[in-house]
């Protein structure tokens, strides 16, 4: 593999009627071929040209995120957006035509039969008939973005942004931690109304989208996007009352150890973050200290992740330090021509740092290592077996914490693993309130703080936000920004911690055998849906009984609990 580097990547703007005549053109070679060999040849020739879209999508993306104030780069992603629904109608046409015609059978006997399935899926989300609201919904969630990127407060002597008012939530000062939590609160009440607002219209465009594609709610719908074809919502119902039965007591042992060690009468919604007196371990350098260790950190992990993560550094595929102007948040994305991802995130100085960056590397390296796939759909796979890739590296870096923590690295995996098990039932709550939501559509928003509270009593019993109005009402789940931009996904994060806690269970029985698996794992992509993927790491699914109960017991055993 020859060195690429970030600065050589540009990606012209295509033409869409040259894409259009592209798409005519592979119509027209697929009826006319006279094999199977020359079918496959124009399959091989679409999906160069996806990977060509979709380098030319994720840069201009990113681009705009690296520098939000540059109007080339904003007016570049807003042709960009613009064109997006269109080429979705082009490859969906396409796939109606390959999977309607006599010659199905062949691409499931070269690809296997799951691309058949996530086609199916992408045809059963889409039709022209809601392209208006598809453009309007991703305009609402902009607008969310933006507005919630403008919240500034003064604190400290600084002028800080949200994301950067959070690391106040870690702080060993329980006065401070508080009132970075009223600040956020009273942002969040003042702003109420505008949020609101946004909410219902993106209730309102999913609900129509729905109706127009005859299903009876959005949550069908929503579960199609997202491409999940071996479990649907009454297995996610069941996961949800094993976390209840299973975790929330095990929550509130974790909750009342704690209150005990901060020395504290009742334990506030604001010292959740913090285990001990000491505050949250930090790493115990800049940057580029961090840069250096995580380079020698993955090189003793093993060849694969050792020379990829050189490729990473040495082509300028990360960015990692938070500066003005940039936007905030971490995230992965990838160039499928030059097979590289990218990682994207905004270090400041808390232990957050290192999560963000294992979890982000464990994303780019599964996408790396299914670069050569012969589908471009398969390169990443659905969103709670790519979870898994990213919240399993974070567990398997455990080894090394003492690099980036030195004598915190016990505490940072005491905080890790604890912090894992009390975001299961936040999790399961944030998905148990959307299908609420989109269950009932015509709901006012005070009906939905109530349906917050609802979760509050079943999942969260324990939290308390004293005196901060917005929260103590059920206002929380505004803050929760999937919620408005990316509904339905976050049940992922929490399946995808099951599956990653018995990596950690495996790692310490036979941490090389882990790391073999994972690498396995990671190789095979997209290919299969969520659970045979799972499966085939030795891995139980979290739908199957008992699984959610051992690995929470095992995982609060090493715990002490
Ligand atoms: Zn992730």
């Amino acid at each position: 593999m020859t060195q690429v580097d970030f600065h050589d990547i540009h990606a012209e703007t295509p033409v869409f009627e040259e894409v259009a005549a592209q798409y005519r053109e592979f119509t027209a070679a697929w009826d006319a071929a006279a094999d199977a060999d020359a079918r496959l040849a124009v399959l091989e020739r679409w999906d160069a040209l996806r990977r060509e879209l979709e380098t030319w999508e994720a840069w201009v993306g990113l681009r705009f995120q690296q520098a939000t104030q540059d109007e080339a780069r904003k007016a570049a992603r807003e042709v960009r957006d613009e064109m997006l629904p269109k080429l979705q109608e082009l490859e969906i046409d396409l796939v109606k035509h390959l999977v309607g015609s006599t010659h199905k059978a062949e691409i499931a006997a070269h690809f296997g039969a799951h691309l058949l399935d996530l086609w199916a899926c992408k045809t059963a989300s889409y039709d022209p008939s809601i392209e208006e609201e598809v453009v309007a919904e991703s305009k609402a969630s902009a607008a969310y973005t933006e507005l919630v990127s403008s919240a500034s407060f003064e604190f400290k002597g600084e002028t800080l942004n949200l994301s950067q008012l959070a690391k106040y939530a870690q702080d060993a000062d329980r006065d401070t931690r508080y009132e970075a939590a009223r600040l956020k609160w009273d942002w969040f009440a003042a702003n109420a109304e505008a949020l609101d607002a946004l909410f219902d219209e993106l209730v309102q465009l999913r609900r129509r989208q729905a109706e127009k594609l005859g299903y009876p709610s959005y949550v069908e719908l929503a579960y199609r996007k997202l491409g999940r074809t071996d479990y649907d919502r009454e297995d996610v119902a069941r996961y949800r009352r094993a976390v209840r039965d299973h975790v929330v007591p095990l929550a509130g042992q974790l909750r009342a150890r704690q209150r005990e060690a901060l020395g504290v009468d009742k334990l506030m919604a604001w010292d959740h973050a913090v285990l001990d007196p000491q505050g949250s371990p930090r790493p115990v350098g800049d940057h580029d200290w961090m840069l250096a260790r995580a380079r020698t950190m993955f090189d003793e992990m093993g060849e694969s992740l050792g020379r990829f993560f050189g490729l990473m550094a040495d082509g300028n595929f990360l960015d990692l330090k938070a500066r003005e102007g940039k936007a905030g948040g971490g995230f992965c994305t990838s160039f499928p021509t030059r097979g590289m991802p990218f990682i994207f995130a905004n270090f400041n100085g808390t232990k957050g740092d290192v999560e963000v960056f294992t979890h982000e590397v464990g994303h780019a390296f599964q996408n790396w290592s299914s670069r050569d796939k012969e589908s471009v759909d398969y390169m990443w796979p659905t969103y709670e077996a790519a979870e898994v890739h990213s919240m399993s590296l974070e567990f398997l870096t455990w080894p090394h914490m003492e690099k980036f923590f030195g004598d915190d690295a016990e505490r940072f995996r005491r905080v890790h693993l604890t912090d894992s098990l009390t975001f299961l039932p936040y999790g399961v709550a944030v998905d148990h309130f959307q299908h609420l939501v989109f269950e009932n559509p015509s709901a006012t928003p005070a009906d939905r703080l109530e349906m917050w509270q609802e979760m509050r009593r079943t999942y969260l019993p324990l939290e308390d936000w004293g005196d901060l109005a917005r929260p103590s009402a059920g206002g929380l789940w505004q803050g929760q920004g999937h919620i408005y931009k990316s509904p339905f996904y976050y049940i992922d994060y929490t399946l995808a911690q099951v599956c990653a806690l018995q990596f950690l269970g495996l790692a310490k029985d036979d941490p090389q055998r882990a790391l073999d698996t994972y690498v396995t794992l990671c190789r095979r992509g997209g290919e299969a849906p969520f659970q045979d993927l799972v499966r085939s790491a030795g891995l139980r699914s979290p739908f199957d009984d008992g699984c959610l109960e051992d690995v929470v017991r095992t995982a609060s055993e090493s715990l002490g609990l």
